[in-house]
């Protein structure tokens, strides 16, 4: 999967004006060279070994597993450089850029981790890099904007509409019309026309391969379930991808529930509450609005509020291979303290989604053991949780 047209069964494909069919037709054939070529191989397995740090460990939290009553493993992506699993695409997305003699790589970013890995590789690599950015994004995740900056990356606001991730996708699109020969816009997730979500999953893929490997050695078996959030889905069909075969493994997908998952614009349940349609340049599952266009989405996690999903996780929702399910903005603040305190890891509140689904899976008698993705470190949501949380968790004022 996908076939050559770029289709996840029914979903997928590539919805795009047809001015830029020849420059995706060009960035496939690329990719489809560079996945062949020794040479591009060999240097990429570099770079994630002696500039991200993989292979990222395996932990058993132990004291989780005592007090939820399954053994509970993580993956730490959290544990990359620049703090999530964002860099293992970004990574390649530069490379082949460089490969194909683009100067600039272009993107949009919701909670700032996609922005900052891309700054970085195109820092490494030698690549100007535009990053366009809601503006409610911008003000919620500055430390990542500085990062940016510093990185030498331009970081562009998009100031329309709800101000978040979806309009920066416009906004990049937008720029991205304007000169595609020269710039390469490197998606973010699993998700656009193809070759995009087959290209973002196949870098994306050493997460599972590699957890495959460790938790066999680790345990002498395959874990009984695998968990990892879903915003466009990249570290999810990350870690799931080595697996899908493995029918002993159950594969939970975790969608944001946010505020609401009975009203519109208060939540980002795609898989769960939206229907088949195009958006972005591919067919999937999306949340509509009365109208047809994309609805408001929202969830506490910057990363992972978008009204569609990657086109194989529609597919593997409709084969019933990954059951996907919700955790609302609570339930992930109460998880993100859970494993500062009990693990000292302070996970991402994307990751949060994850860590509190399985941990309901515990709740609800499941003893087989739990895997989840820990697709990314905390620091940057530390000043927003604390503004918004603290008290419930009993950090007051100091001074
Ligand atoms: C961006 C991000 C996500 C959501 O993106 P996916 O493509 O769904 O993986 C999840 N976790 C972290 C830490 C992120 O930065």
């Amino acid at each position: 999967m996908p076939d050559a047209q770029g289709y996840f069964g029914e979903y997928g494909g590539s919805f795009i004006p047809p001015q830029l069919e020849t420059i995706m037709t060009e960035i496939a054939a690329a990719y489809d060279e560079c996945r062949n070529d020794p040479a591009f191989k060999v240097e990429l397995a570099r770079l994630y070994k002696h500039f991200v740090g993989r292979p990222s460990p395996i932990f058993h939290a132990e004291n989780l597993s005592a007090k939820y009553g399954t053994d509970i493993y993580l993956k730490r992506e959290d544990l990359n450089h620049t703090g999530a699993h964002k860099i293992n695409h970004c990574l390649g997305e530069a490379l082949l850029a460089k490969k194909m003699g683009k100067t600039k790589l272009i993107a949009e970013t919701g909670a700032g981790q996609h922005g900052v890995a891309l700054a970085t590789a195109a820092a490494l690599v030698g690549l100007e890099c535009d990053i366009y950015m809601g503006e409610v994004d911008i003000r919620k995740e500055h430390p990542n904007v500085v990062r940016m900056r510093i990185l030498g990356a331009n970081v562009i606001p998009a100031t329309h509409g709800r101000k978040t991730l979806k309009e920066a996708v416009d906004a990049a699109f937008e720029a991205y019309m304007k000169d595609p020969i020269n710039q390469l816009y490197a998606i973010g997730s699993v998700v656009g026309p193809h070759p995009f979500p087959m290209m973002v999953r196949d870098f994306q893929s050493i997460i599972g391969n590699e957890a495959r490997e460790q938790f066999q050695e680790m345990t002498g078996s395959l874990p009984g379930n695998l968990v990892a959030c879903v915003g466009g889905g990249s570290n999810a069909m990350g870690l799931f991808t080595a697996f899908l075969e493995d029918e002993g493994v159950k594969i939970h997908g975790a969608e944001p529930a946010g505020r609401s998952l009975t009203e519109a614009g208060e939540h980002a349940a795609t898989l769960t509450l939206g229907e088949p349609g195009v958006m972005h340049g591919f067919k999937s599952y999306m949340l509509k609005d009365e109208q047809g266009e994309p609805q408001e989405v929202y969830s506490v996690a910057s990363g992972l509020d978008y009204p569609s999903v990657g086109p194989q996780h529609s597919h593997l929702k409709d084969i019933g291979r990954v059951n996907y399910g919700t955790v609302s903005d609570d339930e992930a603040i109460d998880a993100f303290f859970e494993l500062s305190r009990l693990e000292g890891i302070i996970p991402a509140i994307e990751s949060s989604h994850a860590l509190a689904y399985a941990l309901k899976l515990a709740k609800s008698g499941e003893r087989g053991s739990i895997l989840i993705n820990l697709s990314g470190r905390g620091d940057k949501d530390i000043d927003f949780v604390v503004e918004q949380y603290g008290n419930q968790y009993g950090i007051d004022q100091l001074v």
